[in-house]
């Protein structure tokens, strides 16, 4: 069989032909050519307008990288015909299999752009011998194509999420839309400020904006403070998720401020390796860390009463009814008050600020999925963590966007990977 039928199955044109295909040594790697032609009565598409006209005349050759084929690369080859167009004047043809100057087929763009949802870039560069920067623009333009291309009408959710990119205190704001069977990040802006989040209701219709009926979100008061103006009819909820975030953070505050405490008045530094049994909840912790927990708990330590302050908070999420749920809320806060754990006594204080927000997670029950943005926030911190090559802004707004934004992609005659 020759390569052509192949290439005839999985990359067909209409007014073009596979010519000879050559083996040739290319940098020391062995390497596909693939001729490409035009059919002898296909007049040349003006790139400008989209509509065929006259010959004007024939650039020399120009190769375009294709999807490898048996650990080989492959180029189609093909001289670029020039159209005088009447509109337009001279302009180079338009090709199926290319855009613009780019030297890279549409198809091993995709190729590349899907891989790269799999695996973090470096590492497909290396494996389809092309270079970080190849595998960027691809992801990139399958970025564009789908934030052009999908539909963001009937928005009835939304979590809006706040995460670390940099050292230092760098925030990135994330909006997602929560939907039983789909959840996709919609927007990414840089830090975390008002602007940040009017951005994404900027996007919005005024349409759209009124169908949205839940914003869930953490005590961030900038967040706050957009959602109140923006979509007033929404019933803003302070999830479970982020709730329960503020306090692991608090947790972690005492640990680490006992801790230092504690070796400098000589005891052994039983809690410095302890950040996750803390914040482990008890069913998920390994034996051995069971171990250590006991250990633990010999001592009288704040970060150990906090950690059953945090425990016994979790029944909060357990009341259906929002009056009850209010009062345990309320008999909570006076409790950890007496605890004199200062961290705690500020998640305390953020929480009766936070009242009612926090009481409308019983409202939006069953309405909102109870993970909300949880799943999504690991996964955007793993692909901030992989390695991209150049963490700039640019870089990592493109990833996330590629990985969380479910966006969509175009139909093709095969799927090569
Ligand atoms: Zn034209």
């Amino acid at each position: 069989m020759l390569i052509k039928t192949i290439l005839n199955r999985v990359e067909p044109f209409k007014s073009f032909v596979y010519g000879k295909v050559k083996l040739v040594e290319d940098m020391g790697r062995p390497t596909l050519e693939v001729e490409v032609q035009a059919r002898k009565n296909g007049r040349a598409i003006c790139s400008g307008c989209g509509r065929p006209g006259a010959g004007y005349d024939r650039l020399s050759e120009r190769r375009f990288e294709f999807v490898p084929l048996w650990g080989m690369a492959v180029y189609f080859v093909y001289a670029m015909r020039r159209v005088d167009c009447r509109d337009c004047g001279v302009t180079v043809e338009r090709v199926p299999w290319a855009r613009g100057k780019c030297h890279l087929t549409i198809s091993f763009r995709w190729f590349l752009a899907r891989w790269a949802k799999r695996l973090p870039w470096d590492e497909v560069a290396g494996i389809f011998q092309t270079s970080w920067r190849n595998v960027f623009e691809s992801v990139k333009h399958a970025v564009y194509w789908g934030i052009l291309h999908q539909e963001v009408d009937d928005i009835e959710a939304i979590g809006v999420d706040e995460i670390q990119w940099q050292k230092g205190h760098s925030y990135l704001t994330l909006v997602y839309q929560i939907k039983e069977g789909m959840k996709r990040l919609l927007w990414v802006a840089e830090e975390r400020t008002e602007e940040s989040l009017r951005g994404f209701f900027r996007l919005l219709t005024a349409e759209a904006r009124q169908s949205i009926r839940f914003v869930c979100s953490d005590m961030w008061e900038a967040y706050l403070k957009v959602v109140a103006e923006q979509v007033e009819q929404a019933i803003h909820v302070l999830d479970r998720f982020h709730i329960m975030k503020t306090m692991n953070e608090a947790i972690d505050k005492v640990r680490r401020s006992e801790a230092a405490r504690l070796e400098q008045e000589g005891y052994e530094p039983v809690l410095k390796h302890s950040r996750w049994c803390l914040l482990k909840r008890p069913e998920n912790l390994t034996d051995q860390q069971t171990v250590k927990l006991k250990e633990l708990l010999q001592y009288n330590l704040q970060s150990v009463r906090s950690r059953i302050l945090r425990e016994d908070f979790q029944r909060f999420w357990e009341y259906t009814s929002p009056t009850w749920a209010g009062k345990f809320l309320d008999e909570w806060c006076t409790r950890t008050m007496r605890s004199k754990i200062e961290p705690m006594k500020k998640v305390v204080r953020s929480l009766r600020e936070h009242r009612d927000l926090i009481l409308n997670w019983f409202s939006a029950r069953g309405q909102v999925s109870a993970g909300s943005v949880e799943g999504l926030n690991n996964k955007a911190k793993v692909t901030i963590r992989k390695s991209y090559g150049f963490r700039t802004y640019k870089v990592i707004e493109i990833a996330l966007y590629h990985t969380l934004g479910e966006l969509p992609e175009p139909k093709f005659t095969h799927e090569f990977c």
